[in-house]
């Protein structure tokens, strides 16, 4: 199995300040259930689950968990991160924040460049999730790519179109919602089917 090592883009950092806005209550709020019930184990060796919410409708800028924080309760403001642009083809995010953004930033900018609907992402790494996915018929993507992939975010955008919650094969499950409480929701939703016996 691959290790984890690290973002696999280059950062350019714009503003190196923690983002404000009220809405990181509600994120901080998430990042604290998705570690009580072990949504964000960590993925090879470091990466954990991470978690964003788009600032304004009509733009792709989102605030997002940062790279290497680990999910836990009562996050610090550093532990977030603005992402203002992302160019997909040179590998280039363009964030503001004291630590880097995290590695999946590229796949979130994608998901909100494509679904404009979608206000909050939700990514997880949850074991009994993964093991129920067949059960559940969940869609899953064909084939395991490395994490912080562009053949990863491109197997994530083909099924995502009419769907809000699918599963990256191998590796963890991304839940959309047009808010954080949406995403959520959505998730212990599955969560629940997936430990009744
Ligand atoms: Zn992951």
């Amino acid at each position: 199995m691959e290790k984890y090592r690290g973002i696999k883009f280059n950062v350019e950092n714009l503003k190196k300040e923690a983002p404000r806005n009220p809405k990181i209550q509600r994120l901080k709020y998430w990042c604290k259930i998705f570690d009580k019930y072990n949504f964000a184990p960590p993925y090879e060796n470091g990466s954990c689950g991470n978690l964003s919410f788009r600032l304004k409708p009509k733009t792709d800028q989102f605030i997002i968990t940062g790279s290497r924080i680990g999910l836990k309760s009562n996050l610090k403001p550093e532990c977030f991160v603005k992402v203002c642009a992302c160019d997909l083809k040179k590998k280039k995010v363009y964030a503001m924040g004291i630590k880097e953004p995290s590695s999946e930033s590229i796949m979130h900018w994608a998901i909100y460049n494509k679904r404009k609907d979608v206000g909050a992402i939700f990514h997880g790494h949850g074991p009994e999730i993964l093991s129920q996915a067949k059960r559940l018929k969940i869609p899953t993507t064909k084939k395991q790519m490395p994490y912080g992939s562009v053949g990863l975010v491109k197997s994530v955008l083909e099924i995502l179109k009419n769907n809000n919650f699918l599963i990256m094969k191998n590796h963890g499950f991304i839940a959309l919602g047009k808010n954080m409480e949406e995403a959520g929701k959505l998730t212990m939703e599955i969560y629940k089917n997936c430990v009744v016996k």
